[in-house]
């Protein structure tokens, strides 16, 4: 993704080292979290790469990745043998490991304090201090956040910044790498995208590329990515500021083309644009669920400030918990059955009758992997929201296994709790 010749925005890779790392036994979440990081400054990343913990595997990435302007690497800063980044890149940039003082007295202070705590030998901690005071000469230290120093050094040419593998420590010392004036020098040659996302559901893949291809494509200069996540589809365009004319032109035809499939245009889940949209109407929501057993709730309640919207649920799988406190009646089970239009419907009524809610949705459905039959299949799901002088309901069949099909009819009354408050009639 590079801008069109006049402006080239500077290149960054990253190196993700840890044998941990490369045998799936931890999965990486730097890379992921520096190439957002790197795509928000204006970077153009076009590298990751993973290694072991091999000094000669750590080497040979990272001399394969300079003429980058940033190279940046994740792990192998602890006290132990296998860590070796900061060797590794003493070697590629031919220069000699020397102590930094002010990171040596901090680690001694405080893996005194450590030792004290745990009541543990200081004396055991002083060979392994010593080696993460080693720097490459002539090296900026980042100060630590545990207790790796972190590191901002030219190799090559190259500005490296090496960082610690435990995240946390990895995304706080970034911040601080992002102030170095040698970093906003590389920075300084930095482009950024300008970006407009558009949230698209109830609709094709294929009908959104279709739309995508009609509207014009990214001929204007814009780079376009169609990514399909939870059933909801997110086309993100960016272009550089100076093709904006580009990027609305593009937006705009798909727009025109989706029609209302487009239902967000920013980073709000579907749960927070829920809570947002009946938050500001003064709307309550309560769930009745049956083969989801509470993951339209959960879902709701993991957003902060979800209280002053949800007011509760009943996790109805029985029949007997349908009837007995949702006031499904026996004639419904027994004509239709559970999973069915009409239990749907008594389910959302019932839960909002009980609970004083305005909005009442419910779901039920065979899940599977067993319980399907020839009218009701797998991955069959009703649902329903009731709300004042407004009743909407959903049938679909979702092939996929258990967790899927569950997971699509939480998302599927998310969308229609949408529907219901934006569009009641
Ligand atoms: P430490 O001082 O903890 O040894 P380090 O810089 O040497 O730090 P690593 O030994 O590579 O880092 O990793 C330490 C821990 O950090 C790992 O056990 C792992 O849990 C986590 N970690 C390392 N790299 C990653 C990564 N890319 N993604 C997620 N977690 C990671
Ligand atoms: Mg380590």
């Amino acid at each position: 993704l590079t801008g069109d010749g006049n402006a080239p925005r500077p290149t960054a890779a990253v190196l993700v080292t840890g044998n941990e790392i490369l045998l799936g036994l931890t999965q990486d979440r730097n890379s992921g979290f520096l190439a957002r990081a790197l795509d928000a400054l204006g970077f153009d990343l076009d590298r990751v790469l993973t290694v072991g913990d091999a000094q000669e595997d750590i080497e040979n990435g990272l001399r394969e990745l300079l003429g980058h302007d940033l190279v940046i690497t994740s792990g192998g800063l602890g006290p132990t043998h296998d860590d070796r980044t900061v060797g590794c890149v003493a070697a590629v940039a031919g220069v000699e490991l020397e102590s930094h003082e002010p990171t040596m007295r901090y680690l001694e202070e405080r893996t005194a304090r450590f030792a004290r705590d745990r009541g543990l030998d200081p004396a055991s901690f002083v060979r392994g201090n010593r080696k993460q005071a080693l720097v490459p000469r002539g090296s900026t230290v980042i100060p630590p956040v545990g207790t790796a120093p972190g590191l901002a050094v030219d190799v090559q040419g190259t500005l490296a910044i090496v960082l610690p593998g435990p995240p946390r420590e990895l995304s706080q010392m970034w911040d601080t790498a992002t102030e170095l004036p040698q970093f906003r020098q590389v920075l300084g040659r930095a482009e950024s995208l300008e970006r407009h996302v558009l949230r698209v559901y109830g609709t094709s893949e294929s009908a959104i590329a279709d739309a995508f291809e009609d509207a014009g494509g990214d001929g204007g200069g814009t780079v376009t990515t169609i990514c399909a996540h939870r059933f909801e589809v997110e086309v993100l365009v960016r272009a550089p500021e100076r093709r904006r004319d580009a990027l609305d032109h593009l937006v705009e035809g798909m727009k025109e083309r989706l029609g209302t499939a487009v239902y967000l245009e920013d980073e709000r889940s579907i749960e927070e644009l829920v809570l947002d949209l009946c938050r500001t109407r003064g709307l309550k929501v309560a769930t009745a669920e049956s083969c989801t057993a509470g993951l339209v709730s959960a879902r709701l309640a993991s957003i902060p400030g979800s209280s002053d919207v949800l007011l509760g649920g009943v996790v109805s799988y029985a029949n007997e918990v349908k009837h007995g406190l949702l006031g499904v009646s026996t004639e419904t089970l027994e004509t239709y059955g559970a999973v069915s239009a009409e239990c749907a419907a008594e389910m959302a009524a019932g839960v909002r009758r009980a609970t004083g809610a305005d909005l009442g949705v419910s779901v039920t459905g065979v899940a599977g992997p067993g319980g399907g039959t020839e009218d009701k299949p797998v991955g069959l799901v009703y649902v329903h929201v009731s709300a004042p002088g407004s009743e909407k309901g959903r049938r679909t069949v979702f092939p996929g296994d258990r967790n899927s099909v569950r997971d699509f009819a939480a998302t599927t009354a998310l969308h229609l709790l949408r529907r219901a408050v934006t569009d009641p009639a």
